[in-house]
């Protein structure tokens, strides 16, 4: 079956009960026993398992092509289980643009743990290379990152960890599995915010995990005892949202090639940051890793002659796109990075990896193209 048909039917049943189709919420805490005291079903108590979990981990594991997947309370948790089964004495190399919640967690918590890293600019395979040493057990890849949406070539990153006997783990959240699947590619675990284009609507907070059978008692036993999990609602909503997930995520990639190659046109804009411009460092990797035309719904650019004064003005004069911290909705969104998901960084830090004080970040939605950019227009002119 084809991706779009998967995502429409995974987890999908009748009810033997009721007939219902849709699937019910149960919010039963506990299960019931039978008088040998084994459980009637296979739940037992919801941190251990619980039918709504259950079957959304079945279906990001399909989307995924994973042989396991688990749910989580957020993306944040899904990343800590993987820290938190590192061995004391494991080296990590992380991105050095990693998603800010994780380069918190490393900087700390990994002393703590015993864990040490380094972070590398990840598109630079020689800088990855230098960085690894015997020690290193796990590679961290974010791609496309966040906000200047760099692509990196996961293959040649696998081959480098394989050498190095290294886990690899990507953070799908951007691409999703609509553009990627890394576990095709030869890497060991999928993390994703399902906060954002897997529930889509910006009304769910959940994160997974999806990895092959040999990964999975190590995450179960850590997350079933530790207890990050999702609760039902939220499983519930996530797997409402996935069925549209490919029509979602086509049309936002549509809609942002489009505002991407407008806005590159525009007197107001300084650069455009889009995996699809032919113009883009990594194009030729985007297209070797994503389908035909599809390069994800986020664009990010550089406002001509800006400081913050002027990039406040424009946010303040959108009237239809959201000032908003998070992305992947189904509305489009604009992000300051330099005054909120990178406003800890040292402002020399920040200037490293490129973020500009004139640079702000748009998650594009599914609405009509023309409003998307009309709204942006008027906003640039103010
Ligand atoms: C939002 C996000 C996370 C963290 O997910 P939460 O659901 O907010 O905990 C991790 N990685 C990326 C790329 C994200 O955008």
């Amino acid at each position: 079956m084809k991706f779009e048909t998967r995502a429409v039917h995974a987890g999908l049943s009748v009810d033997e009960n009721t007939g219902a189709i849709a699937p019910p919420i149960h919010l039963s805490t506990t299960f019931g026993r039978d008088e040998a005291s084994q459980p009637i079903g296979r739940h037992t108590y919801i941190r251990e398992s619980n039918p709504n979990q259950e079957r959304l981990e079945q279906a990001v594991a399909e989307l995924e092509g994973g042989e396991a997947g688990l749910a989580f309370a957020s993306g944040m948790a899904a990343g800590a289980a993987v820290f938190e089964a590192l061995e004391p004495g494991t080296h990590m190399v992380i991105p050095d643009d990693v998603y800010y919640g994780f380069g918190v967690a490393a900087q700390e918590f990994c002393n703590k743990w015993g864990i040490t890293f380094d972070a590398v600019p990840m598109e630079d395979l020689d800088q990855l290379s230098a960085a690894i040493r015997p020690e290193t057990g796990l590679i961290w890849v974010e791609t496309p990152s966040n906000p200047l949406l760099k692509v990196v070539d996961i293959r040649r990153i696998t081959a480098l960890a394989r050498q190095a006997d290294a886990t690899t783990i990507v953070d799908n959240t951007f691409a999703t599995p609509v553009l990627l699947r890394p576990l095709d590619l030869g890497v060991d675990f999928v993390v994703h915010s399902m906060t954002k284009y897997l529930a889509g609507h910006g009304d769910i907070m959940g994160g997974a995990l999806i990895c092959k059978e040999e990964h999975r008692q190590l995450v179960t036993v850590l997350t079933r005892t530790l207890g990050p999990n999702l609760g039902p609602f939220e499983a519930y909503l996530t797997m409402r949202g996935i069925k549209t997930l490919p029509l979602r995520v086509e049309r936002q990639c549509q809609n942002a090639r489009r505002v991407a190659a407008w806005l590159s046109d525009h007197p107001r804009v300084e650069r455009v940051y889009f995996p699809g411009d032919p113009e883009h460092p990594d194009i030729e990797t985007s297209r070797r890793l994503f389908p035909k035309d599809l390069f994800g719904g986020m664009v990010s650019f550089e406002i001509k002659d800006a400081g913050r004064d002027e990039v406040f003005a424009f946010m303040d004069a959108l009237k239809m796109i959201v000032p908003a911290t998070t992305l992947g909705d189904v509305h489009s969104l604009v992000l300051y990075p330099a005054i909120s998901t990178h406003r800890d960084l040292a402002p020399k830090h920040r200037a490293r990896i490129g973020i500009r004080d004139n640079l702000v970040r748009v998650s594009v939605g599914i609405e009509a193209v023309e409003d998307i950019e009309a709204d942006l227009d008027q906003a640039l002119k103010q």
